[in-house]
């Protein structure tokens, strides 16, 4: 089952680079986990999943020593602090980071761990009161604040679209993000890449990958429902 759903979702990121002239090997799937057992993540690893997403810090340090070495583990939730020391050096990459708090934390903990930590900063393009993440012109600022740690390096940005019914309704919001990662990449800061625009769900991940996307979330798609 979980087969046959990643090769679909496989299948429609292909077209959608098709379409929109670009080539799929610049897009990563993350197959996104959260609250899926074990035996179900070893299903989507045997049919050559090697990104995993996970939303809570204590769910992904619990599934990952039961899970082969070369499983990339992403953090794609809400992040409190008191939990950055458990995930550094744990996910390849924070998408979530939302606060320059939270960043000044990560930063404190890698340099405690002699760690590298490499970050995505979430973005609040549509405004939605419900969600964390930066305001589109709070980004810079954090941007040219962050530069500055040594153990911390953002790679790119993050969003989390709104709940649609019609996946069209958030093309906007990609391009905007899209954008606006270009605009911050084109400055050639230091310590500051914008390679990795992590953004489309299951819902509306094609959209997302015809405005630019690299890197896709997707857990129904692959998993079912929740
Ligand atoms: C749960 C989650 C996803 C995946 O959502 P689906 O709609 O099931 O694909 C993607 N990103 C984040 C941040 C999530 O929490």
């Amino acid at each position: 089952m979980i087969k046959t759903q990643l090769e679909e979702v496989r299948e429609r990121i292909e077209a959608a680079c098709l379409k929109a002239g670009r080539s799929s090997s610049e897009v990563t799937l993350i197959a996104v986990s959260k609250t899926k057992p074990i035996s179900m993540l070893k299903e989507a690893y045997d049919c050559g999943a090697r990104d995993f997403g996970e939303n809570k810090v204590q769910e992904l340090i619990s599934k990952k020593p039961e899970l082969p070495e070369d499983i990339r583990w992403h953090m794609i939730g809400h992040l409190q602090r008191n939990k950055v020391s458990q995930v550094i050096g744990k996910a390849v990459l924070i998408h979530s980071v939302d606060s320059l708090r939270l960043a000044q934390q990560i930063e404190t903990e890698a340099a405690r761990k002699g760690l590298e930590a490499d970050i995505l900063l979430e973005v609040n393009v549509a405004r939605e009161k419900s969600k964390y993440g930066f305001m589109m012109e709070e980004v810079e600022e954090a941007i040219m604040l962050i530069k500055n740690f040594s153990h911390v390096h953002i790679k790119g940005l993050m969003t989390i679209a709104p709940f649609v019914e019609n996946p069209e309704e958030n093309r906007e919001i990609f391009k905007k993000l899209f954008d606006f990662a270009v605009d911050i990449g084109s400055k050639n800061i230091d310590n500051v890449t914008m390679d990795v625009l992590s953004m489309g769900m299951t819902g509306d991940y094609e959209v997302a990958i015809e405005e630019g996307a690299t890197m896709v979330r997707v857990g129904t798609g692959i998993f079912g429902a929740r």
